[in-house]
């Protein structure tokens, strides 16, 4: 009796043990699907984070773009000025500033991309980017505003979005560019408007225009048939 009794405890207690067992491998597996659910979640969270930054400036195409300011019309009347100057001066008609938050001008440039002093790279924009951030924290960065007398190609986009500057308000759109350059050997133009260049990046950047875009277009009317011709 008394043995058959002790082998019955020795019996439940084994069968305790292992239902213990059984629970905690329940419980340790539920744990780790919480946290591959959480990983998931901060996977998703940050996905959403990089598609909302491409959102942005997609709907801001979507919805006409963000509209131009009166200071924006004063800036950009001056890179439309520096434009005609760059032409008056044998370079090709473009110009650009990096003006920041207060309105202060950080930087300004013309195309420098003909021999013998310049090189294909030195659009405008590239220039006053670059200037601008040799000399800029990046919090002045992302609160100034490149202002372009064309809509930036995707080399100078690139450059904006490289030294974090946050704004971008240009006059002639890249697709009336193109319609003015042709193929022209010295500025064949992208089709690609830089609106679409951003919208493959992290950071988001505000896109304005075409605005004043027949004032801007007048630098280009006639300078590039008369070199191609
Ligand atoms: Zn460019």
């Amino acid at each position: 009796m008394t043995i058959a009794l002790s082998v019955g405890i020795c019996l439940w207690a084994i069968v305790a043990v292992l239902h213990n067992a059984v629970i905690n491998r329940t419980a340790a597996n539920e744990n780790n699907e919480e946290t591959d659910t959480d990983m998931t979640k901060a996977q998703s969270a940050a996905s959403s984070a990089v598609s909302g930054a491409s959102a942005t400036t997609r709907s801001d195409e979507a919805e006409g773009r963000v509209s131009a300011g009166e200071s924006d019309l004063v800036q950009l009347r001056k890179a439309i000025s520096l434009a005609e100057d760059s032409k008056n001066r044998g370079s090709h008609p473009f110009a650009s500033t990096v003006v920041a938050a207060d309105g202060t001008v950080l930087a300004s440039a013309g195309n420098n991309s003909l021999p013998p002093t310049g090189d294909p790279t030195q659009h405008a924009e590239l220039r006053a980017a670059s200037a601008a951030a040799r000399q800029c924290s990046p919090e002045e960065l992302a609160e100034a505003t490149l202002y372009t007398s064309a809509e930036p190609c995707v080399m100078c986009t690139g450059a904006v979005y490289w030294t974090g500057i946050g704004r971008i308000v240009y006059a002639l759109s890249e697709r009336r560019l193109l319609e003015l350059t042709g193929d022209d050997p010295e500025n064949p133009t992208f089709d690609l408007p830089c609106r679409e260049v951003l919208s493959r990046g992290q950071r988001v950047i505000e896109v304005v225009g075409p605005v004043l875009e027949d004032e801007a277009a007048a630098a280009h009317e006639g300078f590039w048939t008369r070199r191609t011709n």
